[in-house]
């Protein structure tokens, strides 16, 4: 990828900067700079009407194929569009779910039908997902699923019986793609199949979990005889260890290309508040700003190499995304609290302390949801460097 922008891409962005200038106002005010149904105060149903805005102005499957509903635009495009998104304000996108992770696993392994189903939903940010493979005995571990499901004789539908957790979103979403035990009797990555099953059903029960931060972003969720059409299975009955590994490559790859203008945006906050605060004149403090901001360059350097990279061209490079990207935002967040200094531990109406606040707490799941810290070193030790198990 070219880092030096060409006419075409700066008159780009120009036009994605006076699309959120004219769009983000108005009704939408109260998302600006919002990070997602996480944040105090979150009104999902405004959410879902400035998703829908934005996909009216095409700005949903930037990335996807044309023959997709997509735009099929190239990486620098997404990237700036990303940029100017969070640069402009743009809240936390509650169509994450379907849009980065769902979606190009429909593309890769779908059926006809399922794509003509499901995308324009997505497209049109009007059906929201939700992602079912954490369980209580199966996080890390995530061979190990429980939830179990069968074919009912009479009408072929599945029948779904068990437990997801930490279902980000499940109460704001219209499905959830489920990994479930679908052979009885099976073990580990055998027998596995993924589901893409209603949510609002009375087999099901959603109970949100209430974080550190205050809000329940997350949730637990019961499948009691749930059902879902015997067609929708995503892959083969059975083989769905590859496919919810795929989806998982979508999670840690292209779809992370917005995190670094969200990170560029948090680490400014950090430098605007120790100007403001006087903590810039901290020697220290000051050596730790440098030093985020050129851990940051590197994190994009890296990403722009990767994505730009032909399949296979960097064999383990892949590996280590996840790891650092996760590690510089937990320290980001000590270094925001640091520079707050006793101010951080006040809770009142300023915004900007409760915006560092959130990093801070937010910053703490980064090294656990998409692959925890440790199965990220285990990956990188025996994937990429080839070291026994
Ligand atoms: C904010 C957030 C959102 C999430 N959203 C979703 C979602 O939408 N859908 C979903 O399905 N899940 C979601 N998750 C769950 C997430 O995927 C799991 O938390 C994660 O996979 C870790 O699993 P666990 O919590 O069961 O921890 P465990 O797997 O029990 O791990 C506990 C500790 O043991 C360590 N450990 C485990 N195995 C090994 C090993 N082999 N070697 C070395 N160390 C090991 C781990 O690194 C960790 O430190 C979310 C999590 C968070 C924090």
């Amino acid at each position: 990828m070219n880092l030096i922008e060409t006419d075409d891409e700066r008159a780009f962005r120009a036009d994605v900067q006076g699309w959120m200038r004219s769009h983000l106002q108005g009704e939408f005010e109260p998302l600006r700079g919002c990070h997602g149904p996480g944040a105090p105060g979150f009104d999902g149903a405004l959410a879902k009407r400035w998703e829908q805005t934005l996909a009216r102005a095409g700005w949903v499957g930037i990335g996807w194929p044309r023959e997709a509903g997509g735009a099929a635009m190239p990486l620098a495009q997404q990237m700036i569009f990303h940029e100017e998104y969070v640069r402009g304000g743009g809240p936390g996108r509650l169509g994450h779910i379907g849009e980065q992770l769902l979606a190009p696993t429909l593309i890769a392994y779908g059926t006809d039908e399922q794509k003509a189903r499901f995308l324009p939903g997505i497209r049109a940010g009007t059906a929201y997902w939700a992602q079912g493979y954490s369980e209580p005995g199966a996080g890390s571990d995530l061979a190990n699923v429980r939830t179990r499901a069968r074919r009912d004789a009479a009408s072929g539908d599945w029948v779904i019986d068990g437990q997801k957790v930490w279902t980000s979103w499940a109460h704001e979403s219209d499905w959830i793609f489920v990994l479930a035990r679908t052979e009885p009797g099976s073990e580990r990555h055998q027998g596995l199949t993924l589901l893409l099953v209603p949510l609002h059903q009375d087999g099901i029960t959603i109970r949100p979990i209430r974080q550190m931060t205050g809000s329940a972003e997350f949730n637990e969720v019961f499948f009691d005889g749930a059902r879902t059409e015997g067609a929708l299975h995503l892959g083969a009955p059975g083989q769905g260890w590859k496919v919810a590994m795929a989806l998982l490559g979508f999670e840690r790859g292209v779809s992370t290309l917005g995190q670094q203008a969200h990170f560029r945006h948090e680490l400014d906050l950090v430098i605007e508040t120790a100007r403001a605060n006087g903590a810039a004149r901290d020697a220290l403090l000051r050596q730790r700003i440098a030093q985020a901001a050129l851990g940051l360059a590197t994190l994009r350097f890296h990403a722009l190499r990767l994505l730009g990279a032909q399949d296979g061209a960097l064999p383990g490079a892949a590996y280590t995304s996840k790891y650092a990207w996760s590690n510089w935002r937990r320290d980001l967040g000590r270094l925001a609290m640091d520079v707050l200094g006793a101010a951080g531990d006040v809770v009142d109406d300023d915004t900007t302390r409760q915006r560092l606040q959130l990093l801070w707490l937010g910053s703490r799941a980064d090294t656990i949801y998409a692959g925890t810290n440790e199965i990220q070193l285990n990956q990188i030790a025996e994937r990429a460097l080839g070291m026994p198990r």
